[in-house]
């Protein structure tokens, strides 16, 4: 193209794929479709210097296009690469112009102004080897470059083989994404091997920017099918949820649930939990709700919610209501409710009821935790009650971190929300075998909970605020007061209920006990008649424990056992009729007793009186009922209901018992009838109450010097002890009473406590031991009937003991008529209710001597 003369085209130097060009240029256009015309078809391309528009496009209507377009002649030249190309003008449509770029060319000097019209020179490439293995390689490395930029488009990656190196290198820069000035760069290039270089360099880059963009579009890809999965799994969770009616679980019905739980306490609700209980509140909103965390704050904000903050009941301070509810539940216990009516009598003139922790201690059975309901209904506070009985883990006080997987909040947390008043009655049972923790010690996490100076704001490790207990009223049960940690013992009341007499159980079983089984089994109580002598046999033959538990199992069993033969009964003759009603009844007694006299005819003598009674009733019913079958005929049964009739009644005896409660287990505590030489009875005191035992002494064998004692019958060391003591006292005694008496001098002895299985220990059994060493060593029997019991020293004197009542009514028991307390007992003897102590004899001594005389010389002037 050695002509000179083209019109010039400012666009960005498209060398090989046809390229398209707009121009607003009215003239510009006018001259390239008057040079399309003619047989040259061409324009030379060439791209504007450094103008900042021109990068975008030229053909954007900016300003800056604007402004060259503006530019004439000089101007504009000044304004363009001086390389450019030989562009074949291929159609040309309204002002869209389609260039295809063909050779190089360079401007040489300006021939018209408008349009720019410039002599040019061609640019031929340097010559280069077409063998030389550098510019091979490079151009190997362009293509396999340019194939895989050209993945898709199979079109170009088919002929890329064919082009020579310079178009190679010109085709790689033009479909490359780079800039017009760094394809002006390879436009300028005339060098062929550095021309593919820089080719390369742009491909290369091309190909890096084309694979991060296939990672960023894989992972932009994959993060939302991930996304879209996640939603469409959550949207069907959803619908499943609302199926399934669970839809309360959501987030958002999970905070209302809160807040519409906290709403009617929120006023009362201390300022510090409110806080909490937003912050937390917040957080959930905030979490994930399929994170654990999620979780863990879901629970705590129920328990946070559920707690009764400031809610109390209205507590009754009416000591006459309290006198009712407590006669109502208890019988006897005089003392004990008399303490309560303090109570809360002081509680009346304070406005309320705190401070003392009551504890009330006994043997099992007794009433504790009855009497603990009953204080919570007297001053219409809720009750809860809760056994830390080897309890070791102070985390069922002070509740877990929550931290912790499975974390709880402690026994008193779980009271409140349960009870939900923030002042009930919290009845802790067996708080004397409180365990001992592997870490952390329960008892002072007891004391924590329990102690009035503390508890205003009592810290449970879960709920992590405060809260306050002062208001709770805390009554402890214990069977032994010595095993209460001190600490603990001292901030309590101790109210001890020592267990029931012979009598007290008879009124217990009477208006208590068998009402409320009579109820719970459903028997009329026409239907059914216990005798006193029946009662009276239960009680001494088959319950005699301090407390009561045991006569109710009994009570209970008589009645289901009742129970079972109304409803055979019932079963065996089903329409009621009147006729009906009265041959059951009669065949009731019947039944029970042909039993008794099986019984009876095995057993027992002194019921041959009753039995003939019974026996003369049994042919009365007998007749009637002969005469009542005879009279009624299956067919008549049907209608007529008569309520006016005698009901059907069980009667329970004393000879028909053991059809209902077998044969007495327990016989009786009484070995001897009459104590032979050597034996004497003592009272003993455990945590099932009081009881009495024997200690009984033999000899073994004499002889010069032989003088020793010898053991037996699971003493612990104290009571080993205390048995030496006696050995010497008693030798001391006898050495006064009878002198010259070599006795324990030469005699080996032993002494045993039965029963060998039962373990002992204690000093109390002293003066027991003394008296059975003496009485042996003068062959003389102890007075009939007679107990003692009492802790003596070396000199021989008597120091007090414990459990006076228990020991008195288990003395009762065993129908002794002489007892013999310490001197100092005879305050608690005297405190004791007449009905106790009615029909004993008992003697307070503070020396042994006392007792030698009540044992033996009485003895004397009877005989
Ligand atoms: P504790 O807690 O002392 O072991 P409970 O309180 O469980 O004993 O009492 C056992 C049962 O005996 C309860 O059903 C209770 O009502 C009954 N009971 C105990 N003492 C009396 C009493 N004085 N009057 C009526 N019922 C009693």
């Amino acid at each position: 193209m050695a002509k000179a003369g083209h019109m010039i085209v400012a666009l960005k130097a498209m060398l090989m794929p046809p390229h398209m060009f707009s121009s607003k240029d009215p003239k510009l256009l006018a001259a390239l479709v008057e040079s399309r015309k003619r047989h040259a078809p061409y324009a030379g391309a060439f791209l504007i210097k450094d103008e900042p528009g021109t990068d975008s496009s030229v053909t954007s209507g900016s300003d800056t296009e604007k402004s060259i377009y503006e530019l004439k002649g000089k101007e504009l030249l000044d304004r363009l690469h001086e390389v450019g190309t030989l562009a074949q003008i291929t159609s040309i449509q309204g002002d869209q112009v389609v260039l295809i770029g063909h050779r190089r060319l360079r401007i040489t000097e300006m021939v018209s102004e408008d349009p720019l019209t410039v002599k040019i020179d061609h640019l031929k490439d340097k010559p280069y080897n077409k063998d030389d293995d550098v510019i091979k390689a490079t151009s190997f490395e362009v293509i396999s470059t340019l194939r895989d930029v050209l993945k898709t488009s199979s079109l170009w990656r088919d002929h890329i083989g064919d082009f020579n190196y310079p178009r190679l290198a010109d085709f790689g820069a033009a479909i490359s994404g780079a800039n017009k000035s760094q394809c002006q760069e390879v436009l300028e290039e005339l060098d062929v091997y550095k021309r593919l270089k820089l080719t390369l360099e742009l491909v290369k880059k091309e190909m890096e920017i084309s694979k991060i963009q296939e990672s960023i579009a894989k992972a932009i890809e994959e993060k939302i099918s991930g996304e879209q999965r996640r939603y469409l799994l959550n949207e069907q969770l959803k619908a499943i949820k609302k199926e399934l009616g669970l839809e309360a679980d959501d987030k958002t019905a999970l905070s209302a649930k809160f807040k519409e739980r906290l709403e009617p306490n929120k006023e009362k609700c201390p300022p510090h939990v409110l806080q909490v209980i937003e912050e937390e509140l917040t957080k959930l909103q905030l979490l994930e709700a399929s994170s654990s965390e999620f979780n863990v704050t879901r629970n705590y904000l129920d328990w946070l919610t559920a707690l009764p903050w400031g809610n109390y009941s209205d507590e009754n301070f009416d000591v006459i209501h309290a006198q009712k509810i407590l006669d109502e539940d208890h019988y006897g216990l005089g003392d004990v409710k008399e303490r309560i009516l303090e109570f809360i009598a002081v509680g009346k003139l304070r406005g309320i009821s705190q401070g003392k922790i009551i504890c009330l201690s006994g043997p099992p059975g007794v009433g504790k935790t009855s009497i603990g309901r009953s204080i919570a209904r007297a001053l219409n506070r809720k009750f809860y009650r809760f056994s830390v009985g080897g309890l070791s883990d102070v985390a069922e006080i002070k509740g877990h971190r929550r931290t912790y997987i499975g974390a709880m909040p402690g026994k008193m947390v779980q009271c409140l929300k349960s009870v939900g008043t923030a002042n009930p009655l919290v009845l802790i049972d067996e708080i004397d075998k409180l365990g001992r923790g592997h870490a952390g010690d329960p008892a002072s996490a007891m004391l924590e909970l329990l102690d009035p100076e503390q508890n205003a704001n009592f810290l449970d490790h879960y709920l992590d605020v405060p809260i306050d207990l002062s208001k709770v009223l805390f009554v402890c049960t214990a069977n032994v007061v010595e095993m209460i940690p001190n600490p603990l013992l001292d901030r309590m009341e101790i109210i001890s209920i020592a267990g029931y007499i012979t009598d007290e159980k008879t009124h217990i079983a009477r208006d208590y006990l068998e009402k409320a089984t009579r109820e719970a089994c459903g028997i009329n109580p026409k239907q059914v008649e216990v005798t006193d002598a029946a009662l009276l046999a239960l009680i001494e033959n088959y319950c005699r424990e301090a407390g009561v538990r045991n006569l109710q199992k009994h009570i209970e069993k008589i009645y289901r056992k009742i129970a079972l033969q109304l409803v055979r009964q019932g079963a065996t003759c089903d329409p009621s009729t009147a006729a009906k009603l009265d041959s059951k009844t009669d065949g009731t007694t019947v039944g029970v007793d042909e039993k008794v006299q099986e019984v009876v005819s095995e057993t027992a003598e002194e019921a041959e009186v009753v039995e003939v009674v019974q026996s003369n009733e049994k042919e009365d019913i007998s007749i009637n009922q002969v005469s009542d079958s005879k009279d009624h005929d299956e067919t008549k049964l049907e209608p007529e209901v008569e309520e006016t009739k005698p009901v059907e009644k069980v009667l329970v005896e004393e000879s028909n018992l053991s059809d209902f409660v077998g044969k007495p287990v327990f016989h009786a505590e009484r070995i001897y009838e009459n104590t032979p030489v050597g034996v004497v009875m003592g009272l003993a005191w455990t945590s099932m109450g009081g009881s009495t035992l024997y200690v009984e002494t033999t000899h073994v064998e004499e002889g010069e010097g032989k003088g020793a004692l010898q053991l037996t019958g699971q003493l612990g060391d104290v009571m080993k002890e205390s048995a030496q003591i006696a050995h010497t006292v008693a030798r001391a005694i006898l050495a006064a009473k009878e002198p010259g008496k070599s006795f324990f001098a030469n005699t080996k002895l032993h002494l045993h406590v039965p029963a060998g299985a039962t373990p002992k220990d204690g000093p109390s059994a002293g003066c027991t031991m003394i008296t059975s060493l003496l009485s042996l060593a003068m062959n003389k029997p102890v007075k009939k009937d007679i107990a003692m019991t009492g802790e003596v020293t070396l000199t021989g004197r008597i120091l007090p003991i414990g459990g006076v009542k228990e020991k008195t009514i288990a003395a009762r028991r065993s129908q002794v008529k002489t007892l013999i307390f310490p001197a100092a007992n005879k305050r608690d003897f005297d405190e004791l209710a007449s009905n106790v102590k009615e029909g004993l004899e008992a003697h307070f001594v503070d020396n042994y001597n006392q007792i030698f005389e009540l044992a033996f010389e009485e003895k004397q002037k009877e005989q």
